[in-house]
């Protein structure tokens, strides 16, 4: 492995969210990443078929999963962490939502917590806090934190641009200003979200849904620089490039290194 990587999804975490919530980490993390307020995510912009879009580097065509009820590929592909298993790396997964379970194939991770944020409170919180204590104690090759509230106990419960729906996006920001101040030396860090929304609902094919904010912090990676033109797709090629691990062939996302 050359480099370890940290993933962090914020669920539904539309750009103008991000850039309006209040937290002084925004600024800070625009300032050290190469990033892009104008990302595109895939359709349906819904949880687990943009999930799987990001691991398997397919859209939603090609993986057949349309809807949060995962079923198995008719023509397996390897995904993100799969490649990373091949590669003899270690990887380690938080997350806040059940179905997500499935972007990884069993037998690819190493370490895994979940929390049900419909039932617990502060789950992105805490989860942050148990990968934190993971990484600190194994150093896994490759983290993904998936944090479930803003879109949740957000943008649905509330509606997307309202108050809460601002007040969770300002403290998913500030788990992951926790992760870069602990870790950023260690690991490059990648923060996106897998879809926005509108009124107490996301799914459709207009820019609320399907624009997302993709940053990306590391060595690799040029302070400040605007990236044009990225999807969801381009994250696990990316991924893959920096941590010096082969790409499946059928990937079909581009990697930002090239
Ligand atoms: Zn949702």
């Amino acid at each position: 492995m050359d480099h370890k990587v940290i993933l962090v999804t914020i669920d539904g975490m539309r750009p103008d969210g991000f850039l309006t919530c209040g937290h002084p980490f925004v600024r800070t993390l625009m300032d050290t990443s190469s990033y892009t307020l104008n990302g595109r995510t895939m359709m349906p912009a819904v949880t687990l078929p943009c999930h799987m879009s990001l691991f398997l580097s397919v859209p939603p065509e090609r993986h057949g999963i349309t809807t949060n009820t995962y079923t198995p590929l008719v023509r397996p592909l390897n995904g993100l962490f799969e490649q990373i298993k091949a590669a003899g790396g270690i990887s380690a997964m938080y997350y806040g939502w059940e179905p997500l379970r499935d972007v990884s194939r069993p037998g690819s991770l190493r370490y895994a917590g979940y929390l049900n944020a419909y039932i617990e409170d502060d789950t992105d919180g805490t989860l942050t806090d148990m990968a934190a204590a993971r990484i600190r104690r194994s150093h896994p090759d490759f983290v993904f934190l998936y944090l479930v509230e803003t879109d949740e106990k957000g943008g649905h419960r509330h509606g997307w641009m309202s108050q809460q729906y601002l007040d969770c996006i300002s403290a998913a920001v500030g788990c992951v200003q926790r992760v870069w101040e602990e870790f950023g030396e260690e690991y490059t860090i990648v923060v996106t979200s897998d879809h926005g929304g509108h009124g107490r609902s996301h799914g459709q094919d207009i820019p609320e849904d399907t624009t997302i904010p993709m940053f990306f912090l590391g060595e690799r990676f040029e302070p400040g620089r605007v990236l044009e033109g990225i999807t969801i797709l381009d994250i696990a090629p990316t991924v893959a490039d920096v941590m010096g691990i082969a790409r499946d062939p059928e990937w079909e996302g581009n990697s930002l290194l090239e």
